[in-house]
């Protein structure tokens, strides 16, 4: 297969792209339609079924020290297991998934959550920590406004921030990247403690440390999702689904169809402390280096530099090269003084994130990475002398893994079109490739509620990184906002279902988008 690579133009990408200090030779996989058609593996549904062993994940094997431990194969015998009696299971507490079972949970719908780590929050808590965006991109259009096109639980969640110190506020950027228009940082521990009491006050039944490891169908529909934790293995029962896991995992066990793209770099971010924001900030100046700069809430003071990132052209060269060779891109987002975090190491899959043996070494090489871009700062940036790294990811950050069909794709005529359905669940206004790309006129496009169901599954639905298969189009979709906004009409949706005990395309719309709009969702159509 050709697997042609082109460089990212310096440009390019906005908050999470690849634009600063990344080059060709780190980072090899710039944006390309065409590729990532041709490389995306086309799987056969697969139902994985109860007590029927599985080689997935395990027929992978890459040589590692200790030789390649490959054995032939080995039969799981069936078995009983306890089970619990749900109308929602939500899969996965990350980004999309917290709105989606707090959702679910406020229609009065009985709704567990399973999320492998020990807090809620995903990638939020992990990758990002600006969530972009609530609002409209408008700088780029003279005549156009401001407006905030993002409310519901996603700005609930920011404002219970606001009132523990843990995030900037809604801060606007003041120099450079225009289209970069509105960003809002946020202290990722107390977003997870946030997330977390949210969850409990809505009545969800959390299940941390626990992995969804499968699921059973039945004609169409999935019975139970199968998790399991330190204390063993167990049945969820419900009526209604939703996959928020990022990786697609209920959905691919539930026999869904989907493709491995691998059309982004995988990422382990980092938390800096003991540096000074500020004399950052007079460095890149002096370099006539700024690129973004936005002002916001830190340490509970208005009016401080709380996103920051250099432009690769005119630092020092000595920096930038050292930079490029570790994927390293220079942006920073922070709350708290003498911290700064979201320097972003980008390294290419050979495979897919969801190859084991291959993430094994990822993970590896990104560790060593991390140790040679603060050693950088260090190095090179005015009060950074004595910084260390305060925080990794606990694991990979990925951009996206299986790519789940659902009954509508979202295309990037959609979205640069400004389109709106006539099944919206919630309009979204920002691109992560602007200026190149935009929004029609400085507006919004809508999220159909087509676009979230899972085709071939009658009560499934899937969220965030999962949908959209044209990368422009993902490029807005996936952004946090837009995860967020997808799991509260997920979660919703699913309730409502559950309660009518229909499958998701049965629900009338106008059901859905009364309880949306009664939830503060904002439409724009
Ligand atoms: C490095 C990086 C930087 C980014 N920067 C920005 C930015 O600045 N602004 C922005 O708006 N967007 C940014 N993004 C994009 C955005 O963060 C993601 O696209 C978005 O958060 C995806 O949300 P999600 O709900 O789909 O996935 P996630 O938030 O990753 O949630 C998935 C959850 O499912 C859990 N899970 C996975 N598998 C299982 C399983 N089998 N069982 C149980 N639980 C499971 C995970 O632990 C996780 O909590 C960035 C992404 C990355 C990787």
């Amino acid at each position: 297969m050709n697997r042609r690579r082109r460089r990212n133009k310096a440009n390019g990408l906005a908050c999470d792209g690849l634009r600063l200090l990344t080059s060709a030779a780190t980072v090899p996989d710039g944006y390309n339609p065409k590729e990532a058609t041709m490389n995306r593996r086309s799987f056969s549904k697969h139902t994985l079924m109860l007590g029927i062993g599985t080689l997935a994940g395990a027929a992978t094997g890459a040589p590692q020290k200790g030789g390649d431990a490959r054995a032939d194969v080995c039969e799981e015998p069936a078995r009983t297991l306890p089970a619990r009696k749900f109308d929602v299971v939500v899969a996965g507490g990350g980004t999309a998934g917290v709105s989606g079972a707090i959702a679910a949970a406020r229609q009065g719908a009985r709704t567990a959550l399973i999320e492998a780590k020990g807090y809620p929050g995903g990638t939020v808590t992990e990758g990002g920590t600006a969530l972009h965006s609530f609002f409209n991109l408008w700088k780029a259009f003279p005549r156009v406004k401001k407006r905030q096109v993002v409310r519901g639980i996603p700005q609930q969640i920011v404002e219970r921030l606001l009132k523990v110190g843990g995030t900037s506020g809604h801060a606007q950027m003041l120099k450079g990247y225009d289209y970069d228009s509105v960003c809002t940082a946020i202290d990722t521990e107390l977003y997870k403690l946030v997330a977390f009491e949210m969850l409990a006050e809505a009545g969800v039944f959390i299940c941390v440390n626990t992995f969804l490891a499968g699921a059973l169908t039945e004609g169409g529909r999935i019975t139970a999702a199968i998790a399991e934790c330190h204390a063993g293995r167990e049945a969820f029962l419900a009526k209604s689904f939703v996959d928020c896991t990022a990786y697609g995992d209920l959905c691919a066990r539930a026999g869904a169809e989907f493709t491995e793209p691998n059309d982004y770099p995988v990422v382990n971010s980092i938390g800096v402390a003991n540096v000074n924001v500020e004399k950052y900030y007079e460095f890149l100046k002096s370099h006539d280096a700024v690129g973004q700069y936005a002002e916001g809430i830190r340490d509970g003071k208005e009016g401080q530099i709380v996103r920051l990132s250099g432009q690769t052209a005119t630092l020092p060269r000595e920096f930038s090269e050292a930079a490029g060779r570790i994927g390293m891109d220079t942006a920073t987002t922070t709350v708290h003084d003498n911290y700064f975090m979201f320097i972003k190491l980008n390294f290419k899959m050979p495979v897919s994130p969801t190859n084991r043996d291959e993430v094994a070494k990822a993970e590896l090489e990104l560790r060593k990475r991390q140790v040679k871009a603060v050693e950088l700062f260090r190095k090179f940036v005015p009060g950074c002398e004595k910084a260390f790294i305060a925080r990794t990811s606990p694991s990979l950050n990925i951009r996206r893994a299986r790519l789940i069909k659902c009954d509508y794709d979202i295309s990037h005529e959609d979205v640069v079109g400004a389109r709106h359905f006539d099944d919206d669940v919630f309009a979204y206004g920002f691109h992560d490739m602007a200026p190149r790309i935009q929004i029609k006129n400085g507006g919004t496009y809508g999220i159909p509620y087509r676009a979230l169901r899972v085709a071939g599954i009658e009560n499934l639905m899937a969220t965030g990184m999962m949908i959209t298969s044209d990368h422009r189009a993902h490029m807005s979709t996936r952004n946090t906002v837009c995860s967020m906004g997808q799991g509260q009409a997920a979660g919703t949706a699913a309730a409502l279902c559950a309660a009518r005990n229909c499958g998701t395309r049965d629900l009338p719309y106008a059901d859905l988008r009364k309880a949306l709009e009664k939830g503060d969702v904002y439409f724009e159509s």
